[in-house]
């Protein structure tokens, strides 16, 4: 999924906060407390032009900010999955992080007021 099918999956608005998938708690990258398992998945981030593990901060921004660019070709979106959740109907993407203290899923609710790039 590129960042033109991206943006017309997320809701122009949405609820602030959600029972099923708790996106409130993932306004920045998070782990992701299994919900990889609860909600569905749609498809594969295709960045336009994979940067590896480089990390998006043009303009001196903070990858792991609240506020951050979803920069597709960067690390971690580069590498990340589609979800949905069937509540809300809102964006959580999702990748596997093996760096550190083994392998665990990180989360990242994509709600429309975040800038995406491709
Ligand atoms: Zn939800």
């Amino acid at each position: 999924m590129n960042v033109d099918s991206l943006r017309e999956i997320i809701p122009l608005s949405e609820s602030e906060y959600c029972e099923e998938c708790q996106k409130e708690k993932l306004k920045g990258w998070t782990n992701s407390n299994g919900l990889e398992e609860k909600l569905i998945k749609l498809a594969e981030v295709e960045p336009f032009k994979s940067k590896g593990y480089e990390t998006y901060n043009k303009g001196g921004e903070k990858p792991s900010s609240i506020d951050a660019t979803a920069a597709l070709s960067y690390y971690p979106y580069n590498g990340s999955s589609v979800y949905q959740c069937g509540t809300c109907q809102c964006i959580i993407l999702i990748y596997l992080e093996t760096a550190g203290h083994g392998a665990r899923y990180q989360a990242r609710w994509i709600p429309s007021y975040i800038r995406l790039e491709s």
